[in-house]
């Protein structure tokens, strides 16, 4: 079995039980899993006892670094990098947003869904995630979630995609038009095909696949109970949706349903530890509540909740009350980026800013917790005990950032929270499942340039098709 020691860095951020911060720090890999962390002393004189079966094959100085876990993207969209600022330069409202998208979105294929996914995980690689959840929920061509598990395995991403579902169009009174709705016997049987040829519950899993209804008003009511029923029958499927993303949206559901969205929901069987929903910005006091007694999670998309106009999530009031909250980057047509490092520190500055009923407090998160969210938060919400930290046993997902560059001069004082406070870096050095997927700053084993000439190659196509270009 390979074994990789990454050594000296300058810190290393376990975010394990103690949140132990070691300077001077070292990782120590064997095959896909993490042996043992220490400092580059203890490692050392592990490594000395033992030199027949712990002497390193490889070794990778990370002094100028900061090391910390792999980070855990919760929510995303990795089709709408093909469609990068439509509308979000000129400032639409959600609605208005998705409206204008949609007939473009149409005229995605199957090629569109795997270029698309594999432009926006390499972006999302070299911003610092190792483990990815996606939300694909229109299937328009003959595309399906395959296409974007293969770029996904073979960029060597640690991926959750999820089968999303929409089949309620304008004409039943949905959001969506007609021509991207599925038919619901469709969607469930495909829903199953994925689980059954992807999915898997194990410790260390690469794909576990989720189901993932795109919201509770885009599908029937009856759709979503049959999900939630079909994710269970299974071992550790999550149930993902949007909820309470907007004000219109608590409107909606009150004029339509009588109820807030979170009760409407949960009245489908939507809540448990299993269960995480993209956005939350406009929870009352009695849903967070009801959160935390579920244990259901939330996704916090700050990017994407400024860019749409769509408000400030209260996650300090949910972290407080002890709900799980992840971060995600949204998008990436609503964000318009796919930076992990940069999402977190957008989540540490938009808590800090005053709104209604909340007055700005600089304190209300700190760079260390916006990390937290981004990696110990996240793995929680996919349910998983096996990343999020660097610890014996846990998955060998770990992200190096260099911080003795010009855009952290001056940060000694404390080089953690330079991560966010400074502008975010790319990864230096990423590794994956114990396999190293960036080097040096650069993906090793994928060529960028092709790459993103092909999906703008794809991407003006489908303006063009649309009546756009
Ligand atoms: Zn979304």
């Amino acid at each position: 079995m390979s074994t990789l020691l990454v050594r000296s860095a300058d810190v290393v951020v376990t975010m394990d039980a103690q949140r132990r911060e070691i300077r001077g720090g070292s990782v120590f890999i064997r095959g896909n899993a993490i042996e043992t962390v220490g400092s580059d002393a203890d490692i050392a004189a592990w490594i000395a006892s033992d030199p027949t079966a712990r002497t390193p094959a490889r070794i990778i100085g990370a002094r100028g670094c900061v090391v910390m876990p792999g980070m855990v993207n919760c929510h995303h969209h990795l089709f709408q990098s093909l469609t990068r600022t439509v509308g979000t330069g000129s400032g639409l409202g959600l609605f208005d947003w998705l409206k204008m998208l949609y007939p473009i979105w149409s005229k995605i294929d199957a090629d569109a869904i795997y270029v698309s996914a594999k432009l926006a995980l390499c972006e999302l690689v070299l911003s610092g995630a190792t483990t990815v959840a996606d939300h694909l929920y229109l299937f328009p061509n003959g595309s399906r979630l395959d296409d974007e598990i293969r770029a996904a395995q073979e960029l060597g991403m640690r991926f959750h995609p999820t089968r999303g579902s929409m089949s309620v169009g304008e004409s039943a009174g949905g959001l969506p038009p007609d021509y991207l709705v599925e038919d619901e016997k469709d969607i469930l049987a495909d829903s199953r095909r994925v689980l059954e040829t992807f999915h898997d519950p194990a410790p260390l899993s690469m794909v576990r696949v989720g189901l993932a209804p795109c919201s509770p008003f885009s599908v029937t009511p009856e759709l979503m109970i049959d999900t939630a029923r079909l994710a269970r029958s299974h071992e550790r499927v999550g149930l993902h949706t949007h909820l309470a993303e907007t004000l219109d949206e608590n409107r909606y559901c009150l004029d339509k349903f009588g109820k807030r969205p979170l009760e409407f929901v949960e009245e489908l069987d939507w809540h448990g530890d299993e269960v995480w929903f993209a956005h939350m910005v406009h929870p009352d006091e009695d849903e967070i509540g009801r959160m935390v007694a579920s244990r259901s999670g939330v996704c916090h998309c700050p990017s994407s909740n400024m860019i749409l106009a769509s408000g400030i999530a209260p996650v300090r009031a949910m972290l407080d009350a002890g709900v799980k909250v992840a971060l995600g980057v949204d998008g990436s047509a609503s964000n318009d980026g796919n930076h992990m490092l940069g999402e977190a520190r957008q989540a540490m500055l938009l808590q800090r800013v005053g709104w209604p009923g909340f007055e700005a407090r600089a304190d209300r998160m700190t760079a260390r917790e916006a990390l937290e969210l981004a990696t110990l938060g996240g793995a929680k919400v996919l349910q998983r005990n096996d990343i999020g930290s660097l610890e014996p046993g846990n998955a060998a997902d770990l992200v190096a950032f260099r911080v003795d560059g010009i855009e952290h001069a001056g940060g000694q004082s404390d080089l953690v929270a330079s991560l966010l406070t400074c502008a975010p870096g790319r990864a230096w050095l990423s590794v994956i499942n114990g396999r190293i997927v960036v080097e040096d700053g650069m993906l090793r084993d994928i060529d960028l340039g092709p790459l993103i000439e092909c999906h703008n190659r794809i991407a003006r196509g489908l303006l063009e098709k649309a009546g756009l270009g």
